[in-house]
């Protein structure tokens, strides 16, 4: 008689597959296809061209959707203008109650939801059943919280308008959800398009909208293609953009936007490290891979894609791996006990397909493991590749799909040295049992959600979102409220008085002079020390009267690319304490309070201002530089209330080197008003001053020099602005820009940055004097949100 333990063994799963009736008859009653949701209403689905909807499992036809014109979207963007106007005149406590209708509608319908996003992307019923629909309601709870909360936890700030979002297929109904629920707790409206593979739980969605009573047009779907995306971008309707897609299409977005003023949040492609160290728990991290990559078939943005791990256990991780996977079950996504489902279609198939050959031609060993793939339907088995280069293909490019690279290293400083040799910076993944050396991986990882021991944690109550070319902004959390939020209302501000009339750029109208020539001319401050510009000019500096006050040098690409480079060095300055950063900049605010007066003669001498409004403006700059000393050690993070036995640390860590372009207003308030905040974060700046009156900044050097300011921390650059913030825009290091110069064409800034999609913010004209030029807005704006998440428990 065979042993229990025998029959154990050698039991194969029967199938169990969830019944999926409920949803059969739903999109039976849809047979004629689906319109769009427009203003509360489903519109005419045989009235304009359509297209398919399949399941990826079995090509079957699942349901005919309406294929959305630029007509369709400007009703949509209509009817949201029209509804924003109540809207968001609600109490956040009226508009929380609907939030958590939608919430408890969601988890109502959760069974249903589940079995059609699994129908329509492929993905394993488990997930939908367990994760991504569980979410969807987390997102509207923690929301409608939000909602009720908002007067009180962001005072002074108001909704953006009408939001266009623009959604993927991964996770269909959660990442409407991530986009919806902000939008709306936030007092917005807006006007949503699903990816034209997964459409329909949007759609189902629309439905739930309809039942909980939500009004009219608050929520627009439409359905549709690229272009369809495409032309809710260009509307002038919308006043904010958030997507989630390729980093291709966010940077199509970026230089469509240019210049439009519209809001933008992107979050794009990654190629995320997955690092494990010799003493990790190797089990785990096996466990913690088979989530890393074959969750969602692998089809997810921060996909721990790229195994890095340390060369004493590569062979003993690999061999666990290839055995893991050999139990690894491909099949019906609707069957319960299948861990990786289809693929969401056959051109994502095809993809995956050429890129693992292109990585087997590279030279990388690919290992399959001998397990049963489906005959029909988009399936690909799960792949390991090892031996691979770290510049080859498939280590640079993000696969999304269900493989997996390896790569080895020896030391904790290669691996962050590897981890970041990506242009992408969305998630890290860390193993290790020394919890010091885990933290201080993170620390150095260039990534905007950091796992240890862990790995694929999402919760509403965290923000998500990447570094570099993974995009920008956060979505979840309080830090993600702020992408639909916009601080004071929105109202132009007045300028700064009498400040003269302004030119725009010097190489246009002021007069050259070649440097050798004269004997006193304002240098640049690059790296230290004062540098001759390397055009060899510099040009006159003339009062509002007309009569020349100085001479400025005359900075070009080479001399940004100098400062650049000079930043590049001065990485010591956010590793500093905050305390050290604090008391550089007190003593840099008194070394400027008791020059105070050679300050006031040059401003009056350049803007013609009056004694009054020149003591007021130094007064004011050496109160702002004393107010940032004082924030450098108070710009704290948060610990979020996530999962329980987690600790989740959202850190404001700076973003490294930043261009900051001032204003001709207030020449050396607006400079120090953007300097400090930027510094105080620990962020090392090349500044580029008011091109009409740059010598308030170019006294400033002797600040600079006298205050212990590192060299290369900041970099002032004077010259022609737009040129000098172009070549700041278009220089890869330079990880944010802001621009406060109102000569400077936001429009080819913008376009300018989307090479390594750093954020822009072109803030327009505060009054340098009040209190909208000053405050957390800025230091938030100065910083990036690291998220790591710890778990604990033995
Ligand atoms: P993926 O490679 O994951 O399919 P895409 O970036 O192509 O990602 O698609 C994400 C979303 O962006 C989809 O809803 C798609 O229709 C939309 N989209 C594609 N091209 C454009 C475009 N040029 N403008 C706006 N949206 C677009």
């Amino acid at each position: 008689m065979a042993h229990i333990k025998d029959v154990l063994n050698s039991m194969d799963y029967g199938p169990a597959p969830e019944g999926n009736e409920h949803v059969v008859a739903w999109l039976e009653t849809h047979k004629a296809g689906f319109g769009h949701f427009i203003d509360g209403k489903f519109t005419d689905p045989g009235a304009g061209k359509s297209f398919k909807v399949t399941n990826p499992a079995d090509g079957k036809l699942l349901a005919r959707v309406a294929d959305g014109s630029a007509e369709d979207i400007d009703r949509a963007v209509s009817a949201a203008t029209r509804a924003f106007k109540s809207w968001s005149k609600l109490s956040g406590h009226q508009r929380a109650r609907y939030l958590y209708a939608i919430a408890r509608n969601v988890q109502k319908r959760d069974r249903f939801l589940a079995v059609l996003e699994t129908m329509d992307n492929g993905k394993p019923i488990r997930e939908t059943r367990d994760i991504d629909i569980p979410l969807v309601a987390r997102h509207f709870y923690h929301h409608a919280g939000w909602a009720e909360l908002l007067e009180s936890e962001f005072p002074g700030y108001r909704p953006v308008g009408v939001c266009g979002q623009i959604i993927p297929w991964n996770f269909p109904l959660l990442m409407l959800a991530w986009k919806i629920a902000p939008a709306l707790a936030a007092g917005n409206t807006v006007v949503l398009k699903p990816a034209e593979q997964t459409p329909l739980t949007a759609l189902a969605f629309a439905e739930i909208c309809r039942e909980v009573g939500l009004p009219a047009g608050v929520i627009n779907i439409v359905t549709g293609e690229g272009d369809t995306g495409a032309a809710l971008v260009a509307h002038e309707g919308v006043q904010k953009l958030a997507f989630t897609g390729s980093t291709d299409v966010g940077r199509i977005i970026r230089t469509a936007t240019a210049g439009s003023g519209k809001k933008l949040s992107l979050e794009l492609g990654g190629k995320s490290p997955f690092i494990v160290f010799d003493d990790a728990d190797i089990d785990s991290a096996v466990e913690g891979l088979v989530d890393a990559i074959w969750f969602n078939q692998g089809e997810v943005c921060c996909a721990g894609s790229r195994l890095l791990v340390q060369e004493g256990i590569a062979e003993k991780l690999y061999a666990k791996l290839r055995a893991r996977m050999e139990t690894l079950r491909v099949g019906s996504p609707l069957d319960k006990s299948t861990d990786i489902g289809a693929v969401v279609s056959t051109e994502q198939l095809e993809r995956i397909t050429s890129l693992v050959e292109k990585g087997r031609a590279e030279g990388a060993e690919v290992f399959q493991p001998s397990i049963a793939i489906p005959g029909t339907g988009t399936f690909f088995a799960p792949t390991l590749m090892t031996g691979v280069e770290p510049a080859s293909t498939v280590a640079v490019v993000e696969i999304f799909g269900p493989v997996l690279v390896a790569m080895t290293f020896r030391t904790p400083d290669e691996a962050v040295a590897l981890a970041n040799n990506t242009r992408f910076g969305l998630a890290a993944s860390v193993w290790s049992e020394n919890i010091s050396r885990s933290l201080d991986v993170a620390s150095r990882l260039k990534a905007g959600v950091i796992w240890i021991n862990a790995t694929n944690l999402f919760d509403a109550a965290a923000g998500f979102g990447g570094y570099r070319e993974s995009g920008f902004g956060r979505e979840g959390g309080r830090e993600g409220l702020f992408e639909y939020l916009v601080l004071g209302d929105g109202k132009p501000k007045g300028k700064t008085a009498a400040m003269g009339a302004l030119v725009a750029a010097p190489s246009a109208t002021a007069e050259i002079v070649a440097i050798d020539e004269v004997d006193r001319t304002a240098k640049l401050f690059i790296g230290g020390k004062q540098a001759r510009p390397d055009s060899g000019y510099s040009y006159a500096v003339t009062s509002s009267a007309g009569k020349q006050v100085g001479l400025a040098g005359l900075g070009n690409r080479k001399d940004i690319r100098n400062a650049v480079e000079a930043a590049g060095k001065a990485e010591g300055w956010g590793a500093a304490t905050a305390h050290n950063r604090a008391q550089i900049l007190y003593y840099l605010a008194e070394n400027l309070s008791s020059r105070s007066e050679e300050f006031e003669a040059r401003l009056r001498a350049m803007t013609g201002a009056s004694k009054r409004q020149a003591a007021e403006e130094v007064a004011a700059a050496v109160r702002r530089t004393f107010f940032y000393a004082g924030f450098a050690d108070k710009h704290d993070g948060a610990v979020h209330s996530t999962k329980s036995r987690h600790v989740t640390l959202a850190m404001n860590e700076p973003f490294g080197i930043m261009g900051v372009v001032c204003p001709d207003e207030a020449p050396l308030l607006g400079f120090v008003s953007l300097v400090m905040p930027a510094l105080a974060t620990g962020n090392r700046v090349v500044a580029v001053p008011s091109s009409r009156y740059p010598l308030a900044a170019t006294d400033f050097y002797q600040i600079v020099d006298t205050s212990d300011v590192p060299d290369g921390v900041l970099s002032i650059v004077t010259g022609n602005a737009a040129e000098l913030a172009k070549t700041l825009a278009d220089h890869d290091e330079v990880a944010a820009l802001w621009n406060f110069n109102s000569g400077v064409d936001a429009a080819l800034v913008d376009k300018a940055s989307s090479g390594n999609l750093k954020p822009v913010w072109n803030g327009g004209s505060p009054d340098w004097q009040g209190g909208d030029a000053q405050g957390r807005e800025y230091l938030r704006r100065a910083t990036q949100v690291k998220n790591i998440w710890v778990p604990y428990g033995e």
